[in-house]
This record gives C-alpha cells, structure tokens and sequence, in this order.
C-alpha cells in the first residue's frame, strides 16, 4: 500500500480494464457505469481516426500526431503506448484529479499501457476481459465492420500477444454477456473495497480522532 493512500483514505480506485480488440470492452464500460455511479470513465486521447459515430471528448480526444507527441513532452499522459500503428494515452490530471475527489475511474487501454499503471500504481485493480474464444472474438471484429481486412489481420494478432500477458492480472473476466461480465466485474470492486488495505487507514484515522 502507498503512502499516498494511507493518508487519503477516501482515495478512489484506480481500475484498468484491458483484453483484445472487439472483446468488448466499451460495452462492458458502458454498461458498468450505468449501474455504478462512483465510476468514472478515463476518456483517452489518440491519432487514430474517429469511427462513425465517436464523439471527440466523449469516446476519445481525437489528436494530430504533433499534438500527442506535444502531450507526451509536456507530463501529460499519465502512460501511452502505440498500437496498431496509432498512438493511445492517458490524460494524467483527469485521473489524479478524480481518484482524489475519491471517485472511482477505470481506464479501458491496452497491456503495454496496462504495464505503465502497474509501475506506477501498485494499488490498481487490473481486470482482463476475455472473449469467449479466438474464433468468437474474430466474428465480432468482422461483424463490427470498421475495420480493413488489413486491420483485422494486425489485430486478431495483437490479440494473441495480449492474451498471453494475462498473468499480469489480477481477474480474468469473459465477456460471454455483457450483463455476466459487468456483474462479475461489480463483485470485484465491491471485493476490492472492502480489502483490508484499503479499509485501514480509515480505522487508522478513526483512532486519530478518539486520542
Ligand atoms: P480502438 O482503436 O479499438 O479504439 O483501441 C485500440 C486499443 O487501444 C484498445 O485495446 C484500447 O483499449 C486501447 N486504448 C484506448 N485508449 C488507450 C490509452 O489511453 N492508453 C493505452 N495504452 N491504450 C488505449
């Protein structure tokens, strides 16, 4: 446990959601904050193009290549990694800011990404979502539709060097239904709440107060 946390009790979580491209993950964000209110979605930034219908400020900050790298000179991403031959990052105040008004914030990235936090923040939940199978998992990027064959390719293959980090989870969920997913990931926040760690330095606190 970190200094940090033992002097702010009320801290919020840090969660990371990572799992291939197409498991599904946006959903299951979705559907989670619409049960959880103390949750707060990390909208990233990225110079990928925005997909039919993505919102800039709502599902990315859609970013040039010189804006990121002018993000990454300036501290401002609290991690970032390519992918897929684009860039992803983290806007760092956004999340200091949140957790400290003791809100939850998951971030949905990718494992390089996933790998920074762990770095930085050992008290972070990190959650992989799976799909039900590979063969699963390419019918739902195909069925997407937003990708070339080109990228379903490159990312049916990221895929599979993603999978292959999962032991540097701490939960591995399968998104088989995104109401099964989003109530096994519930449970593990509710679980993780009342770890012990983190309930400490309340008492800790409580003690401060009777002397
Ligand atoms: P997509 O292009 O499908 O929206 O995202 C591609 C991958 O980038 C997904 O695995 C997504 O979770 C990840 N990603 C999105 N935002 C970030 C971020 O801020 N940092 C990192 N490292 N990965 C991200």
């Amino acid at each position: 446990m970190t200094s940090d946390l033992r002097q702010q009790p009320d801290r919020g979580l840090l969660i990371v959601l990572s799992g291939p491209s197409g498991v599904g993950k946006g959903t299951v964000c979705k559907a989670l904050r619409e049960v959880d209110y103390n949750l707060v979605y990390s909208v990233s930034a990225t110079t990928r193009a925005p997909r039919a219908g993505e919102i800039d400020g709502v599902n990315y900050f859609f970013k040039t290549k010189e804006q990121f790298i002018e993000m990454i000179e300036q501290n401002q991403l609290l991690e970032w990694a390519e992918y897929v031959g684009n860039y992803y990052g983290t806007p760092r105040s956004f999340v200091e800011e949140t957790l400290a008004a003791g809100q939850d914030v998951i971030l949905e990235i990718e494992v390089q990404g996933a790998l920074k936090v762990r770095q930085k923040f050992a008290e972070a939940v990190f959650i992989f979502l799976m799909p039900p199978s590979l063969v699963e998992l390419q019918n739902r990027i195909q069925t997407r539709g937003t990708d070339s064959a080109e990228s379903i390719v490159r990312r049916m293959s990221t895929a599979i060097e993603e999978l292959r980090m999962i032991e540097q989870y701490d939960y591995c969920v399968v998104n088989d239904q995104v109401e099964a997913a989003c109530a096994r990931i519930q449970a593990i926040l509710v679980a993780e709440h009342c770890r012990r760690e983190r309930v400490l330095p309340k008492i800790h606190n409580w003690m401060e107060e009777v002397h």
